[in-house]
This record gives C-alpha cells, sequence and structure tokens, in this order.
C-alpha cells in the first residue's frame, strides 16, 4: 500500500552540493534529465521514476554542446521557478540545477563520439547533436551514479543512442524509455511548443496524423517502406506550413532505412515549422 511521505525538495547547483545531497539519500536512484520548461511529458516520466525509486534527482540543464551553431540554444525556453514547482508538486527529492561551467569545468576536454545507430536521422540533421547528449549524460551519470535513468521515446534515437552508451561504457545506470505524452489533438509535447505561432500549433498535429496514416497502411498489410514513407509525405503535404526535413521508416535495433518492413521499425519524421523544428515517431508494431 501506498505510504504518504512528507518530502521536502532540495536543490543543489555544485557537484559537491550534489554529492551532499545524494550521501544520505536511500536506494534506488532514479535520474529524469531534462533542459527544462518542464511539461507534462517529463512529469510523466517523473512519476515513473517516484514509482521505481526511493529517490528521485531531475537535473534541469540547457546543454550548449548538444545545440549546432545555428540552433536554438539561446532562445530555449527558460523558466526555473516553475520547473521546481512542478518537481514539488510530483514529489522529486533533489533538482539538480548547474551552470554550464558546473557541467564542464575549466579545461574539460572530452567528448563520446558515437556509433552507427546515432549517425541516421537526427544524427545527419544535427551533426554533433548526440555527441552533445552522450557528454552531457555520460557526466550526469556519472556524478548521480542512478540506479536508472528515465527518457522519453520522443526522442526515440537519443534513447538509443544513450542506452548503448551506457552498456558499452559499463555505466551502472539502467535506461528506460518511457511513452509520448501527447495533447488532446495527438500533438507531442514539447518545451519547443511554445515558439509556435497560433497558425503554427493549429498545423502541428500533422506530424502525429502522418505517422498515424502510415501506421494504419503498414497495420493493412503494407510492407514496401517506400510506400509507408509517401504516406507520411502526402500526409504532411496537405499542410502548407509543414516544410519536412525528412519521413524515415527504419529498423527497430539499427535505424537504418529499410526496403521493407518484416519485423520491429520506427516510422519517425522531422519538420519545421517556421523556425521552429519538430520531430516525432512512432514504433511498428
Ligand atoms: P528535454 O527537456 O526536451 O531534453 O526532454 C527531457 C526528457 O523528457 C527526454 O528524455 C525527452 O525524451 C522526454 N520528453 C520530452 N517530451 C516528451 C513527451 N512528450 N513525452 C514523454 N517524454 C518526453
Amino acid at each position: 500500500m501506498a505510504t504518504s511521505v512528507d518530502r521536502k525538495l532540495k536543490i543543489v547547483r555544485t557537484r559537491e552540493e550534489l554529492r551532499d545531497a545524494l550521501g544520505s539519500a536511500p536506494r534506488p536512484v532514479g535520474l529524469v534529465p531534462t533542459m527544462g520548461w518542464l511539461h507534462p511529458g517529463h512529469v510523466s516520466l517523473v512519476e515513473r521514476a517516484r514509482a521505481d525509486s526511493a529517490t528521485v534527482v531531475v537535473s534541469i540543464f540547457v546543454n550548449p554542446r548538444q545545440f549546432g551553431q545555428r540552433e536554438d540554444f539561446a532562445k530555449y525556453p527558460r523558466n526555473e521557478a516553475r520547473d521546481l514547482e512542478a518537481c514539488e508538486a510530483a514529489g522529486v527529492d533533489i533538482v539538480f540545477s548547474p551552470t554550464v561551467d558546473e557541467v564542464y569545468p575549466p579545461g574539460f576536454d572530452t567528448t563520446v563520439s558515437i556509433g552507427a545507430v546515432g549517425q541516421p536521422l537526427e544524427g545527419a540533421a544535427r551533426p554533433g547533436h548526440f555527441e552533445g547528449v552522450a557528454t552531457v549524460v555520460a557526466v550526469l551519470f556519472a556524478l548521480v551514479g542512478a540506479d536508472r535513468a528515465y527518457f522519453g521515446q520522443k526522442d526515440a534515437q537519443q534513447v538509443m543512442v544513450v542506452r548503448r552508451m551506457a552498456i558499452d561504457l559499463a555505466l551502472p545506470t539502467d535506461v528506460i524509455a518511457c511513452p509520448t505524452v501527447r495533447e488532446a489533438d495527438g500533438l507531442a509535447l514539447s518545451s519547443r511548443n511554445v515558439h509556435l505561432s497560433a497558425a503554427e500549433r493549429e498545423a502541428a498535429p500533422i506530424l502525429h496524423r502522418a505517422l498515424l496514416a502510415a501506421r494504419s497502411r503498414w497495420a493493412a498489410g503494407e510492407r514496401s517502406a517506400k510506400t509507408l514513407r509517401q504516406v507520411m509525405s502526402d500526409e504532411l503535404a496537405l499542410e502548407p506550413l509543414a516544410k519536412v526535413e525528412y519521413t524515415s521508416v527504419a529498423d527497430g535495433q539499427t535505424l537504418r532505412e529499410l526496403a521493407r518492413v518484416d519485423g520491429a521499425a520506427l516510422l519517425s519524421l522531422a519538420v519545421r515549422f517556421g523556425s521552429t523544428r519538430l520531430i516525432d515517431n512512432e514504433p511498428l508494431p
């Protein structure tokens, strides 16, 4: 039976404060890495961590190393006060909200190099992105020493890259993937949705509709990956504000583009609305 526990949220900003806070914290420890501007998608990861763990740590860090030169690091939305309220309400024990120098102290000179699973899709569209993600996640895993860390399926390739890294580098943290949380109209929650204009916001559910259109063709027996990609493109073409970057039907393990869908696969796409870039995906089966 669930018991109510009187928890007080600790906010720590330095490596040392984090070490002190974790020193007396009961295990297992669950970590939810975020870039802040928390929404119910993040909260769903915290809830899963809460259910599994004696101590829940949320990191809030907009990681400059995972943004490209022409990307939106400077305008990435930030509101720590609101994020802390959300963490408190969700029963988080420790929030780690460090500065860039605290994560990457002067002299920091190491980057995690990513293998094949990080090369296509987001890896190709955003050179250096996954190296930046893997590097910060390696630092966070080392600092927190969590038993498990929770990531969203919304960033499906990110989960695969991070899981591969954690296994290959023998990091003691298990990577858990959690389902994508969506708005009622199907739009996957994302911190970047805040940048959509009213018209773009109205158009944005086309991503999910395109994925569902391909899924239902697959469910009806279509196995040609080319046809399924075309189904997504045709659906997206109905929306003039949507500028398609890619549509993909890839192997569910390797993320290599498929000719035929015979086993586990990932439908995914990246679409721009003005300067806002959105991604979404749907695993098959
Ligand atoms: P971010 O703050 O965007 O870096 O996201 C932090 C974590 O939340 C990542 O593991 C994301 O995959 C996850 N996440 C973001 N959006 C969603 C969503 N709509 N549903 C579930 N998880 C999400």
